[in-house]
């Protein structure tokens, strides 16, 4: 362990980013740190709150992780605080002797065709945000009255799309799907999806299990075409790579699915490849997705789609988006625009080649908006070994300026900024919970700011 007394670091965001970077700091420096988390939303946990589907309850109990690191005397949540907005970096990076933005990836990668306008068109997060009641979210409309719906994208997010849009919403009632969800897909006419992916079956993104759980819901049949399930020499190869598993367990899942039309009077899930949005049709709400369809070119493990001159059009009333996400510019702070994350070496972050002293990035802001959540474990890790090493290589200059800085909850309310602290978020937490038990529910979040605010206290 370092002897480096009261050294503050403030984390710019409450997801599993800063939560671990934040578990991290504890294991490293114990009392010798007081820990900040900021986050704009009175509430904690990004997209484990926010993302995760509600019918993945165990996904969501990382949770008590993080609530062991809360519960530190040296932890402290300010929700409701947006930085760019409420505070700078700048103004962050005279008060703390660190500053470790992990503001998450926030935003939907774009597909960049005609007609994603249309009434009927939509990005994923939107739709995620709006079953898991995001308190920006509550009037989001999504129309259920079509029959067939397509979703783009080859991860599990698309999967989670699938499932929510698919299974029985009796299924759902007793997780905690935000109730204006819950309503509205319970009135749903959706009895088929296509789930869309540009290259083939072995280049898929998906988990064997959510696969599998998608396969094994009641009344709903998988399905997919066997010519599109061929695999070319290359692909082949790529599935005989050890590193691969992951990937070749899907594929197993997926072949599962060939030649099966789907039983009779069930609804389907159809999975297609090799097949590229061109334009969504319309005009005045989506009505299909016009597709081209590709081949593969390249050395095993870079192969990339090629466009071919067959087209095929899917006539449907819903198109769901799922291609990734990318983080946003944070104000104050260079950006890379072409990989939308903040710009780093070993969670330093750079200005051009030079380190911007103090300032750090953990979770999908750092690393790109994929993975699961406990590859950030591993990835905050090594943004606190790089925080410990600067901060033990300035000792002297930091115990200086800690003696003389302010304090941030002070600063704020000084601003007549309504900061959330930890305990008014477990107000929130309890009451949720118990308006959850009334209605047969793991718990009934609240969905608008007013409502958020107040169960708060304010
Ligand atoms: C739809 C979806 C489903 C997923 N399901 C799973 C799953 O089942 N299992 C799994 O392991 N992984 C899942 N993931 C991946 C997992 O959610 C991410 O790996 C993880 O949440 C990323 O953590 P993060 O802390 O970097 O970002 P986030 O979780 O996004 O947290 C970022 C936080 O920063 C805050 N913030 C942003 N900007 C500011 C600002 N300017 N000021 C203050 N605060 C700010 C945000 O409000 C947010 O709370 C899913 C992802 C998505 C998108």
């Amino acid at each position: 362990m370092f002897s480096i007394p009261s050294i503050r670091v403030a984390i710019v965001g409450a997801g599993p980013g800063g939560f671990f970077a934040a578990g991290e700091l504890f294991k490293q420096l114990g009392d010798g740190v007081r820990v900040d988390v900021i986050d704009q939303l009175p509430v904690p946990y990004g997209l484990v709150r926010y993302g995760v589907a509600p019918d993945h309850p165990r996904t969501r109990r990382v949770i008590r992780q993080f609530e062991a690191f809360a519960r530190a005397q040296n932890f402290s949540f300010l929700g409701n605080v947006a930085v760019g907005r409420d505070v700078t970096v700048e103004e962050l990076r005279s008060l703390y002797d660190a500053v470790i933005l992990a503001t998450g990836a926030e935003k939907s990668r774009d597909p960049e065709i005609p007609g994603t306008q249309l009434p009927g068109f939509h990005h994923a997060i939107d739709m995620v945000r709006w079953y898991n009641g995001h308190p920006d979210y509550r009037d989001y409309a999504a129309d259920f009255s079509c029959e067939r719906a397509v979703v783009i994208g080859n991860g599990n997010v698309a999967l989670d799309i699938a499932r929510m849009l698919i299974r029985n919403p009796e299924e759902l009632r007793s997780t905690d799907i935000a109730k204006h969800a819950l309503e509205a897909l319970a009135e749903s006419r959706i009895r088929e999806i296509h789930i869309l992916g540009r290259r083939g079956p072995a280049q898929n993104r998906f988990t064997a299990p959510v696969l599998s759980e998608l396969a094994s819901l009641p009344g709903v049949s998988c399905v997919a075409h066997s010519d599109e399930l061929v695999l070319n020499e290359e692909s082949r190869r790529e599935m005989q790579d050890a590193h691969e598993i992951g990937r070749k367990r899907a594929l197993d899942v997926l072949q599962s699915f060939a030649m099966n039309g789907g039983e009779a009077g069930q609804k389907r899930v159809v999975f297609r490849f090799l097949l590229s949005p061109l334009d969504v049709t319309g005009p005045d709400r989506v009505t299909g997705v016009r597709c081209r369809r590709n081949r593969l070119e390249g050395e095993p493990r870079h192969q990339r789609a090629v466009p071919t001159p067959a087209r095929e059009t899917l006539d449907c009333g819903m198109v769901v988006s799922c291609i990734g996400y990318r983080g946003e510019p944070v104000p104050g702070l260079p950006f890379d625009h072409a990989r939308g994350v903040l710009p780093h070496r070993q969670g330093r972050v750079l200005q051009g080649s030079e380190v911007i002293k103090g300032v750090y990035a953990t979770g999908w802001i750092k690393q790109g908006g994929h993975g699961l959540i406990g590859h950030l474990k591993p990835d905050a890790v090594e943004t606190v070994r790089s925080v410990m090493e600067d901060l033990n290589a300035s000792t002297g200059e930091r115990k200086t300026r800690s003696s003389e800085v302010g304090d941030l909850s002070e600063i704020l309310l000084h601003r007549g900024k309504r900061v959330i602290s930890y305990a008014e978020w477990k107000t929130i937490d309890e009451a949720e919970i118990r308006r959850g038990v009334q209605s047969g529910k793991i718990r009934e979040n609240y969905t608008s700011w007013e409502e958020l605010l107040s169960a708060a206290g304010a």
